[in-house]
């Protein structure tokens, strides 16, 4: 795996050393009053905690007849509120006549929604729009849980010239029922920062949660993972928003919400802390002994490989299958360990077993 993306810091950018970086404002534009009244009261409550304003125009919605945005007429409403509370502003764009109208209103940062970035086509369309503009480019993750494509994404952003860029994790979608409106799946953004560690990552617990009621704690896990920023949607009066009203806070929720956040260093190296140094070891040792038997266990798996073998027997066998999860849940149980964990591991050890008697039974 190369890292091959060329970024530049979030605060060389922004110009700004604030941890975290947090991007608030309406969901949509809805009218020139609603957006100059809605930012005028998110600085007017969350001075210094907000670093930039968003908001929609062109709204890409799942059904259709649902408010699609107010379209280009409200660039120069959004960019007068953003100039009238001192903050720069972004907007989401989804193909080149978006990025047109949205340069010409000098709106400073672009956001590509979640339902573009699964579209290479439609990301490349854009980026190629871009081509020779110094404009910073957020870009949310894809609504698919596809690390590959999202980085993608970046890479064609990257190749036209762009390095002021970073990414907004908003969850994936899900059939699943589940209390998130979409999978905070947070697994994808730390691999993606172990890859890549130079990339932006900002939360966006709005869409992640879809809810209201979910938004702080969902902000607070985002800190707690080390990761850069927040975007939080805000409305006026949330409640009658034309868009994603359940989701949208006011500003004076949103200031107690940033108020409230517990932000801790990121990326603290254990070097001087020696209680951290220690407790850091003991956990490296049992990692290396967890791997150490998982090896053995897989040579133990090639054995009764050749059994199956020469005794003519499918690889997976269903019973035996069966009783190896219940003693691993019962096993967890006594460890404090949930069952959801212990299903994954058990599943993820026995794909790994599977492998290597299958290559074993091809000899
Ligand atoms: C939005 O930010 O309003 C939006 C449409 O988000 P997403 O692309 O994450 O669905
Ligand atoms: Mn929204």
């Amino acid at each position: 795996m190369n890292n091959n993306l060329a970024i530049e810091p979030l605060k060389d950018w922004s110009g700004l050393s604030v941890h975290p970086f947090v991007i608030a404002g309406p969901c949509s534009v809805e009218g020139e009053d609603q957006v100059m009244n809605t930012v005028l009261e998110i600085v007017k409550h969350a001075a210094g905690k907000v670093q930039m304003i968003r908001a929609g125009i062109w709204k890409p919605r799942t059904r259709p007849n649902s408010f699609e945005g107010v379209g280009e007429i409200g660039l120069p409403w959004l960019k007068n509120a953003a100039l009238a509370a001192g903050l720069p502003v972004c907007v989401e764009v989804a193909n080149p006549e978006h990025v047109e109208a949205a340069l010409k209103n000098e709106i400073d940062v672009l956001w590509i929604g979640a339902r573009t970035t699964v579209s290479p086509f439609a990301v490349q369309e854009i980026a190629d729009s871009l081509k020779g503009v110094d404009i910073p480019v957020l870009i949310k993750n894809p609504i698919n849980p596809d690390l590959d494509l999202w980085v993608g994404a970046l890479e064609r952003f990257n190749q036209v010239g762009l390095r002021k860029l970073g990414v907004i994790h908003r969850g994936f979608s899900s059939y699943q029922k589940s209390i998130y409106r979409n999978q905070p799946m947070w697994e994808i953004p730390i691999e993606l920062r172990r890859r890549y560690p130079q990339v932006p990552i900002l939360v966006d617990p709005s869409h992640m949660g879809g809810s209201r009621d979910l938004i702080y704690n969902l902000a607070q896990q985002g800190m707690d993972m080390g990761f850069d920023g927040l975007m939080i949607e805000s409305h006026i009066q949330p409640d009658k928003a034309w868009s994603d009203a359940k989701q949208q806070v006011t500003p004076e929720r949103l200031a107690e919400i940033l108020q409230a956040l517990v932000v801790r260093q990121p990326n603290v190296s254990s070097n001087g802390l020696q209680p951290l140094y220690d407790l850091r070891a003991r956990i490296d040792r049992i990692d290396d002994y967890i791997i150490e038997l998982l090896g053995e266990r897989m040579g133990i798996s090639e054995e009764i490989g050749s059994l199956k073998k020469e005794n003519s027997l499918a690889i997976h066998q269903s019973e035996r299958w069966a009783q190896i999860v219940k003693r691993a849940l019962a096993k967890g149980k006594t460890g404090g360990l949930t069952e959801e964990f212990i299903l994954k591991l058990c599943q993820q050890v026995h794909n790994e077993s599977i492998r290597h008697q299958g290559k074993v039974m091809e000899k």
